[in-house]
Protein backbone atom coordinates (compact mmCIF):
# COMPACT_ATOMS: atom_id res chain seq x y z
CA UNK A 1 0.00 0.00 0.00
CA UNK A 2 1.58 3.30 -0.96
CA UNK A 3 2.60 5.74 1.92
CA UNK A 4 -0.91 8.17 2.85
CA UNK A 5 0.54 11.53 2.68
CA UNK A 6 0.76 11.49 6.91
CA UNK A 7 2.90 8.63 6.85
CA UNK A 8 5.51 10.54 4.64
CA UNK A 9 5.38 13.66 6.93
CA UNK A 10 6.00 11.60 9.70
CA UNK A 11 8.53 9.72 8.07
CA UNK A 12 10.42 12.48 7.34
CA UNK A 13 9.83 14.15 10.48
CA UNK A 14 11.71 11.14 12.18
CA UNK A 15 14.42 11.46 9.76
CA UNK A 16 14.77 14.56 11.02
CA UNK A 17 14.55 13.82 14.82
CA UNK A 18 17.42 11.22 14.07
CA UNK A 19 19.55 14.19 12.96
CA UNK A 20 18.39 16.06 16.39
CA UNK A 21 19.27 13.16 18.77
CA UNK A 22 23.04 12.85 16.76
CA UNK A 23 23.84 16.24 17.13
CA UNK A 24 22.39 16.44 21.14
CA UNK A 25 24.81 13.41 21.66
CA UNK A 26 27.57 14.88 19.95
CA UNK A 27 26.96 18.02 22.49
CA UNK A 28 26.59 15.29 26.00
CA UNK A 29 30.15 14.15 24.69
CA UNK A 30 31.37 17.63 24.27
CA UNK A 31 30.49 18.58 28.06
CA UNK A 32 31.43 15.24 29.69
CA UNK A 33 34.27 13.26 27.54
CA UNK A 34 35.49 14.93 24.85
CA UNK A 35 39.67 16.24 25.25
CA UNK A 36 39.81 20.12 24.86
CA UNK A 37 41.85 19.97 21.72
CA UNK A 38 38.42 18.38 19.96
CA UNK A 39 36.43 21.55 20.58
CA UNK A 40 37.20 23.09 16.56
CA UNK A 41 36.59 19.80 15.22
CA UNK A 42 33.60 19.35 16.79
CA UNK A 43 32.38 22.44 16.15
CA UNK A 44 32.11 21.83 12.28
CA UNK A 45 30.43 18.71 13.34
CA UNK A 46 27.74 20.38 14.93
CA UNK A 47 27.05 22.99 12.83
CA UNK A 48 27.20 20.49 9.62
CA UNK A 49 24.38 18.61 11.23
CA UNK A 50 22.13 22.36 12.43
CA UNK A 51 22.51 23.20 8.98
CA UNK A 52 21.27 19.57 7.51
CA UNK A 53 18.36 19.72 10.14
CA UNK A 54 17.36 23.30 9.08
CA UNK A 55 17.79 22.56 5.72
CA UNK A 56 15.33 19.45 5.91
CA UNK A 57 13.18 21.01 8.14
CA UNK A 58 12.24 24.01 5.81
CA UNK A 59 12.27 21.76 2.49
CA UNK A 60 9.46 22.57 0.30
CA UNK A 61 8.03 18.82 0.78
CA UNK A 62 7.45 19.24 4.58
CA UNK A 63 5.00 22.45 3.48
CA UNK A 64 3.59 20.56 0.85
CA UNK A 65 2.77 17.64 2.76
CA UNK A 66 1.69 19.72 5.52
CA UNK A 67 -0.87 21.75 3.86
CA UNK A 68 -2.19 18.58 2.13
CA UNK A 69 -2.16 16.31 5.83
CA UNK A 70 -4.38 19.85 7.61
CA UNK A 71 -6.86 19.84 4.68
CA UNK A 72 -7.77 16.61 5.47
CA UNK A 73 -10.66 16.14 8.20
CA UNK A 74 -9.93 12.69 9.35
CA UNK A 75 -6.66 13.80 10.79
CA UNK A 76 -7.63 17.13 12.36
CA UNK A 77 -11.40 16.86 13.69
CA UNK A 78 -10.04 15.36 16.81
CA UNK A 79 -7.78 18.62 18.08
CA UNK A 80 -6.06 16.61 20.91
CA UNK A 81 -5.41 13.50 19.10
CA UNK A 82 -1.77 12.80 17.80
CA UNK A 83 -1.82 13.56 14.32
CA UNK A 84 -3.54 16.88 14.95
CA UNK A 85 -1.10 17.64 17.64
CA UNK A 86 1.78 16.69 15.23
CA UNK A 87 0.35 19.03 12.31
CA UNK A 88 -0.10 21.50 14.75
CA UNK A 89 3.35 21.82 16.29
CA UNK A 90 5.31 20.94 12.91
CA UNK A 91 3.03 24.02 11.56
CA UNK A 92 3.95 26.62 14.55
CA UNK A 93 7.53 25.42 14.27
CA UNK A 94 7.57 25.54 10.35
CA UNK A 95 6.15 28.77 9.66
CA UNK A 96 8.76 30.07 12.04
CA UNK A 97 11.84 28.76 10.53
CA UNK A 98 10.57 30.19 7.48
CA UNK A 99 10.53 33.88 8.74
CA UNK A 100 14.38 34.05 8.93
CA UNK A 101 15.93 35.19 6.11
CA UNK A 102 19.17 32.52 5.79
CA UNK A 103 21.49 35.31 5.86
CA UNK A 104 20.12 36.31 9.08
CA UNK A 105 20.56 33.03 10.58
CA UNK A 106 23.95 32.95 9.67
CA UNK A 107 24.66 35.77 10.97
CA UNK A 108 23.18 35.22 14.05
CA UNK A 109 25.10 31.64 14.33
CA UNK A 110 28.25 33.34 14.03
CA UNK A 111 27.90 36.43 15.72
CA UNK A 112 26.68 34.29 18.99
CA UNK A 113 29.51 31.88 18.82
CA UNK A 114 32.06 34.86 18.86
CA UNK A 115 30.44 36.32 21.07
CA UNK A 116 30.22 33.51 23.57
CA UNK A 117 33.96 32.87 23.71
CA UNK A 118 34.41 36.41 24.29
CA UNK A 119 31.79 36.36 27.12
CA UNK A 120 33.69 33.36 28.80
CA UNK A 121 36.96 35.32 28.18
CA UNK A 122 35.42 38.96 29.64
CA UNK A 123 33.95 37.05 32.60
CA UNK A 124 37.43 35.30 33.81
CA UNK A 125 38.75 38.94 32.96
CA UNK A 126 36.17 40.60 35.07
CA UNK A 127 36.05 43.30 31.72
CA UNK A 128 32.43 44.35 30.68
CA UNK A 129 33.99 46.89 28.23
CA UNK A 130 35.30 43.98 26.21
CA UNK A 131 31.81 41.91 26.19
CA UNK A 132 29.75 45.33 25.82
CA UNK A 133 29.73 45.87 21.99
CA UNK A 134 29.07 42.10 21.38
CA UNK A 135 26.46 42.10 23.46
CA UNK A 136 25.01 45.59 21.75
CA UNK A 137 25.55 43.60 17.98
CA UNK A 138 23.30 40.55 19.39
CA UNK A 139 20.41 43.11 21.00
CA UNK A 140 20.30 44.36 17.00
CA UNK A 141 20.38 40.98 15.54
CA UNK A 142 17.77 39.91 18.04
CA UNK A 143 15.54 42.99 17.36
CA UNK A 144 15.78 42.37 13.57
CA UNK A 145 14.57 38.76 14.23
CA UNK A 146 11.49 39.48 16.28
CA UNK A 147 10.82 41.92 13.01
CA UNK A 148 10.98 39.07 11.27
CA UNK A 149 8.66 36.65 13.56
CA UNK A 150 6.23 39.74 14.15
CA UNK A 151 4.23 40.20 17.46
CA UNK A 152 0.33 39.99 18.84
CA UNK A 153 -0.76 43.52 18.23
CA UNK A 154 -1.11 44.40 22.12
CA UNK A 155 2.28 42.39 22.42
CA UNK A 156 6.29 43.49 22.31
CA UNK A 157 9.22 42.55 20.24
CA UNK A 158 10.04 40.36 23.89
CA UNK A 159 7.56 38.44 23.28
CA UNK A 160 8.45 37.17 19.38
CA UNK A 161 11.36 36.02 20.99
CA UNK A 162 9.88 33.82 23.62
CA UNK A 163 7.39 31.97 21.35
CA UNK A 164 10.49 29.93 20.43
CA UNK A 165 11.12 28.59 24.08
CA UNK A 166 7.66 28.62 25.18
CA UNK A 167 5.06 29.25 23.05
CA UNK A 168 2.00 31.77 23.88
CA UNK A 169 4.24 33.66 26.36
CA UNK A 170 4.05 37.34 26.60
CA UNK A 171 5.39 39.85 28.90
CA UNK A 172 2.32 40.59 30.23
CA UNK A 173 1.60 37.37 30.85
CA UNK A 174 5.00 37.25 32.58
CA UNK A 175 4.04 40.63 34.31
CA UNK A 176 0.94 39.26 35.94
CA UNK A 177 2.52 36.54 37.67
CA UNK A 178 5.50 38.35 38.57
CA UNK A 179 3.89 41.41 39.92
CA UNK A 180 2.28 40.33 42.96
CA UNK A 181 4.76 37.75 44.02
CA UNK A 182 7.87 39.86 43.59
CA UNK A 183 6.42 42.14 46.95
CA UNK A 184 6.17 39.20 49.19
CA UNK A 185 9.27 37.22 48.02
CA UNK A 186 11.13 40.12 48.86
CA UNK A 187 9.13 40.62 52.17
CA UNK A 188 9.87 36.91 53.29
CA UNK A 189 13.36 37.37 52.57
CA UNK A 190 13.75 40.84 54.55
CA UNK A 191 12.12 38.75 57.70
CA UNK A 192 14.60 36.16 57.26
CA UNK A 193 17.39 38.64 57.52
CA UNK A 194 15.77 40.70 60.46
CA UNK A 195 15.27 37.18 62.48
CA UNK A 196 18.99 37.14 62.33
CA UNK A 197 19.16 33.27 62.62
CA UNK A 198 21.33 31.36 60.14
CA UNK A 199 20.92 27.33 60.20
CA UNK A 200 23.47 25.14 60.65
CA UNK A 201 24.73 23.80 56.79
CA UNK A 202 25.68 20.17 57.65
CA UNK A 203 25.29 18.54 54.57
CA UNK A 204 27.77 21.34 53.06
CA UNK A 205 30.93 20.95 55.18
CA UNK A 206 32.13 17.75 55.09
CA UNK A 207 34.99 16.81 53.08
CA UNK A 208 33.66 13.28 51.62
CA UNK A 209 35.18 11.20 48.51
CA UNK A 210 33.86 12.20 45.17
CA UNK A 211 32.92 8.92 44.30
CA UNK A 212 30.71 8.05 47.24
CA UNK A 213 29.32 10.95 46.89
CA UNK A 214 28.14 9.89 43.10
CA UNK A 215 27.49 6.52 44.71
CA UNK A 216 24.72 8.33 47.02
CA UNK A 217 23.61 10.44 44.62
CA UNK A 218 22.75 7.61 41.91
CA UNK A 219 20.77 5.69 44.57
CA UNK A 220 18.95 8.64 45.54
CA UNK A 221 18.06 9.20 41.41
CA UNK A 222 17.38 5.22 41.01
CA UNK A 223 14.80 5.29 44.19
CA UNK A 224 13.30 8.01 42.84
CA UNK A 225 12.43 6.23 39.60
CA UNK A 226 15.54 7.13 36.99
CA UNK A 227 15.98 4.03 34.62
CA UNK A 228 19.96 3.08 34.54
CA UNK A 229 19.26 0.67 31.38
CA UNK A 230 17.92 3.73 29.61
CA UNK A 231 20.08 6.76 31.03
CA UNK A 232 23.61 7.75 32.17
CA UNK A 233 24.72 9.69 35.26
CA UNK A 234 27.77 12.18 34.49
CA UNK A 235 29.89 14.77 35.80
CA UNK A 236 29.68 17.95 34.01
CA UNK A 237 30.77 21.66 34.71
CA UNK A 238 27.14 22.64 34.48
CA UNK A 239 24.51 20.17 35.02
CA UNK A 240 22.29 19.29 32.26
CA UNK A 241 19.63 16.30 30.89
CA UNK A 242 20.07 15.83 27.13
CA UNK A 243 20.26 12.32 25.30
CA UNK A 244 18.95 11.25 21.91
CA UNK A 245 15.76 9.87 22.63
CA UNK A 246 13.63 8.05 25.81
CA UNK A 247 15.58 5.08 25.41
CA UNK A 248 19.17 7.07 25.81
CA UNK A 249 18.59 9.89 28.41
CA UNK A 250 22.18 11.50 29.14
CA UNK A 251 22.12 13.60 32.79
CA UNK A 252 25.01 15.16 34.24
CA UNK A 253 25.98 16.57 37.97
CA UNK A 254 28.57 18.05 39.89
CA UNK A 255 30.33 18.05 43.17
CA UNK A 256 32.68 19.80 45.15
CA UNK A 257 34.86 18.19 47.80
CA UNK A 258 32.39 19.14 50.81
CA UNK A 259 29.04 20.27 48.41
CA UNK A 260 27.15 16.78 49.68
CA UNK A 261 24.11 18.77 49.84
CA UNK A 262 24.50 20.91 46.74
CA UNK A 263 25.39 17.61 44.78
CA UNK A 264 22.31 15.94 45.47
CA UNK A 265 20.18 19.43 44.66
CA UNK A 266 21.91 19.44 41.41
CA UNK A 267 21.39 16.12 40.74
CA UNK A 268 17.79 15.66 42.17
CA UNK A 269 16.75 18.52 39.60
CA UNK A 270 18.53 16.55 36.31
CA UNK A 271 16.92 13.68 37.62
CA UNK A 272 12.85 15.41 37.42
CA UNK A 273 13.68 16.31 33.93
CA UNK A 274 15.31 12.34 33.11
CA UNK A 275 12.28 11.03 34.90
CA UNK A 276 10.62 13.48 32.43
CA UNK A 277 12.13 12.27 29.47
CA UNK A 278 11.89 8.62 29.87
CA UNK A 279 8.41 8.27 30.48
CA UNK A 280 7.08 10.41 27.35
CA UNK A 281 4.97 8.27 25.09
CA UNK A 282 6.96 5.40 23.66
CA UNK A 283 4.88 5.36 20.24
CA UNK A 284 5.36 8.68 19.01
CA UNK A 285 9.37 8.82 19.32
CA UNK A 286 10.59 10.98 17.23
CA UNK A 287 6.97 12.95 16.56
CA UNK A 288 6.42 16.35 18.03
CA UNK A 289 3.66 14.71 19.94
CA UNK A 290 6.23 12.69 21.85
CA UNK A 291 8.23 15.31 22.95
CA UNK A 292 7.68 17.23 26.74
CA UNK A 293 6.28 20.41 26.49
CA UNK A 294 7.92 23.74 26.42
CA UNK A 295 10.37 24.44 28.88
CA UNK A 296 8.35 25.57 31.93
CA UNK A 297 6.72 22.59 32.11
CA UNK A 298 10.08 20.54 31.80
CA UNK A 299 11.54 22.94 34.71
CA UNK A 300 8.20 22.36 36.82
CA UNK A 301 9.40 18.60 36.66
CA UNK A 302 12.86 18.93 38.04
CA UNK A 303 12.10 21.62 40.24
CA UNK A 304 9.20 19.30 41.58
CA UNK A 305 11.75 16.60 42.69
CA UNK A 306 14.11 18.73 43.35
CA UNK A 307 12.69 21.39 45.42
CA UNK A 308 9.14 19.68 46.60
CA UNK A 309 10.45 16.35 47.21
CA UNK A 310 14.15 16.54 47.99
CA UNK A 311 14.00 19.68 50.39
CA UNK A 312 10.65 17.71 52.24
CA UNK A 313 11.27 16.85 55.74
CA UNK A 314 9.90 13.76 55.28
CA UNK A 315 12.39 12.78 52.30
CA UNK A 316 15.30 13.24 54.98
CA UNK A 317 14.01 10.53 57.17
CA UNK A 318 14.41 8.20 54.65
CA UNK A 319 17.60 9.74 53.05
CA UNK A 320 19.51 10.77 56.07
CA UNK A 321 19.91 7.20 57.24
CA UNK A 322 21.62 6.49 54.02
CA UNK A 323 24.86 8.85 54.99
CA UNK A 324 25.84 6.47 56.87
CA UNK A 325 25.32 3.75 54.76
CA UNK A 326 27.54 5.80 51.67
CA UNK A 327 30.13 7.94 54.16
CA UNK A 328 30.85 5.91 57.53
CA UNK A 329 30.49 8.11 60.26
CA UNK A 330 31.20 11.41 58.75
CA UNK A 331 27.97 12.41 59.09
CA UNK A 332 27.28 11.30 62.47
CA UNK A 333 24.98 13.24 64.11
CA UNK A 334 23.43 14.49 61.04
CA UNK A 335 19.68 13.08 61.18
CA UNK A 336 16.75 13.97 59.52
CA UNK A 337 16.16 17.22 61.06
CA UNK A 338 19.81 18.71 60.50
CA UNK A 339 19.76 17.41 56.59
CA UNK A 340 16.63 19.26 55.94
CA UNK A 341 17.52 22.26 57.66
CA UNK A 342 20.40 22.41 56.02
CA UNK A 343 18.70 21.32 52.83
CA UNK A 344 16.48 24.62 53.29
CA UNK A 345 18.81 27.70 53.84
CA UNK A 346 17.78 30.94 52.42
CA UNK A 347 20.73 33.65 51.98
CA UNK A 348 20.73 36.24 49.62
CA UNK A 349 23.75 36.13 46.62
CA UNK A 350 25.37 37.11 44.11
CA UNK A 351 24.66 34.24 42.05
CA UNK A 352 21.70 32.61 40.48
CA UNK A 353 22.91 29.02 39.73
CA UNK A 354 24.00 29.11 43.42
CA UNK A 355 20.72 30.74 45.11
CA UNK A 356 18.10 28.77 46.76
CA UNK A 357 14.44 27.90 46.49
CA UNK A 358 12.81 31.21 47.30
CA UNK A 359 15.19 33.81 45.81
CA UNK A 360 15.99 32.11 42.99
CA UNK A 361 12.85 33.78 41.72
CA UNK A 362 14.20 37.36 42.38
CA UNK A 363 17.01 36.50 40.14
CA UNK A 364 14.94 35.85 37.18
CA UNK A 365 12.65 38.69 37.57
CA UNK A 366 15.53 40.93 37.12
CA UNK A 367 16.93 39.94 34.45
CA UNK A 368 13.35 39.75 32.58
CA UNK A 369 13.00 43.29 33.64
CA UNK A 370 16.56 44.20 32.34
CA UNK A 371 16.33 42.02 28.97
CA UNK A 372 12.43 43.51 28.18
CA UNK A 373 14.41 47.01 28.54
CA UNK A 374 17.63 45.89 26.47
CA UNK A 375 15.44 45.21 23.45
CA UNK A 376 13.23 47.59 23.66
CA UNK A 377 15.71 50.29 23.67
CA UNK A 378 14.66 52.39 26.85
CA UNK A 379 18.27 50.33 28.38
CA UNK A 380 21.22 51.14 26.52
CA UNK A 381 24.48 48.19 26.93
CA UNK A 382 26.20 51.30 28.37
CA UNK A 383 23.55 51.41 31.31
CA UNK A 384 23.44 47.66 32.36
CA UNK A 385 25.59 47.25 34.69
CA UNK A 386 24.42 50.17 36.84
CA UNK A 387 20.66 49.23 36.35
CA UNK A 388 21.80 45.36 37.44
CA UNK A 389 23.63 46.56 40.48
CA UNK A 390 20.56 48.66 41.04
CA UNK A 391 18.30 46.33 41.18
CA UNK A 392 20.16 43.72 43.43
CA UNK A 393 20.66 45.83 45.67
CA UNK A 394 16.87 46.75 45.76
CA UNK A 395 15.42 43.43 45.39
CA UNK A 396 18.06 41.22 47.53
CA UNK A 397 19.49 43.88 49.59
CA UNK A 398 23.16 43.18 48.50
CA UNK A 399 25.91 45.17 46.62
CA UNK A 400 27.25 43.89 43.75
CA UNK A 401 31.28 44.28 43.56
CA UNK A 402 32.05 43.49 40.32
CA UNK A 403 30.45 42.86 36.89
CA UNK A 404 31.97 39.05 36.57
CA UNK A 405 29.45 38.03 39.62
CA UNK A 406 27.50 40.87 37.79
CA UNK A 407 25.02 41.63 34.64
CA UNK A 408 28.11 39.10 32.98
CA UNK A 409 27.78 36.07 35.34
CA UNK A 410 25.18 33.93 32.94
CA UNK A 411 25.53 32.65 29.73
CA UNK A 412 22.13 32.71 28.17
CA UNK A 413 22.59 36.47 26.69
CA UNK A 414 25.78 35.81 25.06
CA UNK A 415 24.19 32.86 23.01
CA UNK A 416 21.50 35.70 22.00
CA UNK A 417 18.85 33.87 24.11
CA UNK A 418 16.88 36.40 25.42
CA UNK A 419 12.72 35.41 26.57
CA UNK A 420 14.24 32.61 28.47
CA UNK A 421 14.79 33.40 31.72
CA UNK A 422 11.24 33.49 32.99
CA UNK A 423 10.52 30.09 32.20
CA UNK A 424 12.73 29.27 35.47
CA UNK A 425 10.30 31.04 37.73
CA UNK A 426 7.28 29.78 36.00
CA UNK A 427 8.83 26.29 36.39
CA UNK A 428 8.80 27.14 39.90
CA UNK A 429 4.92 28.06 39.92
CA UNK A 430 3.84 25.01 38.04
CA UNK A 431 6.03 22.60 40.51
CA UNK A 432 4.09 24.26 43.16
CA UNK A 433 0.61 23.95 41.92
CA UNK A 434 1.21 20.15 40.27
CA UNK A 435 2.40 18.98 44.16
CA UNK A 436 -0.45 20.27 45.36
CA UNK A 437 -2.98 18.35 43.24
CA UNK A 438 -0.69 15.14 43.65
CA UNK A 439 -1.11 15.78 47.34
CA UNK A 440 -5.05 16.22 47.62
CA UNK A 441 -4.97 13.40 45.55
CA UNK A 442 -2.55 10.99 46.66
CA UNK A 443 -3.05 11.67 50.24
CA UNK A 444 -0.61 11.27 53.09
CA UNK A 445 3.06 11.95 50.76
CA UNK A 446 4.71 12.58 53.58
CA UNK A 447 4.35 8.83 54.65
CA UNK A 448 5.64 7.54 51.74
CA UNK A 449 8.20 9.77 50.97
CA UNK A 450 9.63 8.88 54.87
CA UNK A 451 9.80 5.02 53.68
CA UNK A 452 11.22 6.27 50.05
CA UNK A 453 8.64 5.44 48.32
CA UNK A 454 8.10 7.36 45.01
CA UNK A 455 5.89 5.64 42.65
CA UNK A 456 2.70 6.63 43.24
CA UNK A 457 3.76 10.44 42.67
CA UNK A 458 5.77 9.11 39.73
CA UNK A 459 3.13 7.31 38.36
CA UNK A 460 0.53 10.57 39.16
CA UNK A 461 2.64 12.63 37.26
CA UNK A 462 3.14 10.41 34.34
CA UNK A 463 -0.30 9.79 33.95
CA UNK A 464 -1.45 12.95 33.58
CA UNK A 465 2.15 14.66 32.48
CA UNK A 466 4.86 12.89 31.04
CA UNK A 467 2.63 10.41 29.12
CA UNK A 468 0.54 13.82 27.39
CA UNK A 469 3.55 14.34 25.61
CA UNK A 470 2.86 17.47 23.94
CA UNK A 471 -0.88 17.05 23.54
CA UNK A 472 -1.54 20.31 25.60
CA UNK A 473 0.54 23.52 25.85
CA UNK A 474 1.72 24.66 28.80
CA UNK A 475 -1.21 26.59 30.62
CA UNK A 476 -4.13 23.97 29.07
CA UNK A 477 -2.23 21.79 30.67
CA UNK A 478 -1.92 23.04 33.91
CA UNK A 479 -5.94 23.54 33.97
CA UNK A 480 -5.95 19.90 33.16
CA UNK A 481 -3.98 19.21 35.88
CA UNK A 482 -4.97 20.86 38.18
CA UNK A 483 -8.49 22.88 37.47
CA UNK A 484 -6.64 26.33 37.20
CA UNK A 485 -4.41 28.39 35.16
CA UNK A 486 -1.00 29.63 36.20
CA UNK A 487 -1.11 31.22 39.71
CA UNK A 488 1.57 32.36 42.19
CA UNK A 489 -0.29 31.44 44.97
CA UNK A 490 0.99 27.68 45.62
CA UNK A 491 4.40 28.96 45.34
CA UNK A 492 4.09 32.05 47.76
CA UNK A 493 2.42 29.47 50.13
CA UNK A 494 4.23 26.53 50.03
CA UNK A 495 7.56 28.55 50.32
CA UNK A 496 5.78 31.18 53.33
CA UNK A 497 5.15 27.65 55.18
CA UNK A 498 8.26 26.00 54.66
CA UNK A 499 10.45 28.77 55.69
CA UNK A 500 7.96 29.63 58.66
CA UNK A 501 8.28 26.19 60.10
CA UNK A 502 12.49 26.60 59.47
CA UNK A 503 13.18 29.87 60.40
CA UNK A 504 10.40 29.81 62.81
CA UNK A 505 8.47 33.43 61.14
ZN1 LIG B 1 16.41 22.52 34.78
Amino acid sequence: MPQSPYEALMAEVRQIDLLGGTASLLSWDQETMMPPAGVAYRSGQSALLSRLRHERFTSPRIGELLSTCEADDALTADALSPPAVNLRELRRDYDRALKLPAELVAEFSRATSIARHVWAEARKADDYAAFKPHLKTLIDLLNRKAECYGWPEDGERWDALAEGFEPGLTARGVEAVFDPLRPRLVALIQRIGEGGRQPEDALNRVRVPIDAQMRFVRAVAERLGFDFSRGRLDVSAHPFCGGTHRDDVRMTTRFGQDNLGDALGSTMHETGHGIYNQSVPAEHVGEPFGRAVGLSIHESQSRLWENFVGRRRSFWRWCAPLLGEHFGDAFTGVGPDEAWVSMNRVEPGLIRVEADETTYNLHIMIRFELERRLLGGDLSVDDLPAAWNAAYARDLGIEVPNDADGCMQDVHWSIGAMGYFPTYTMGNLYAAQFFEAAQSALGDVDAMFARGEFGPLRQWLTERIYSQGRRYLSEDLCRQVTGGGLSSEPLLNHLEARLGEDYGL
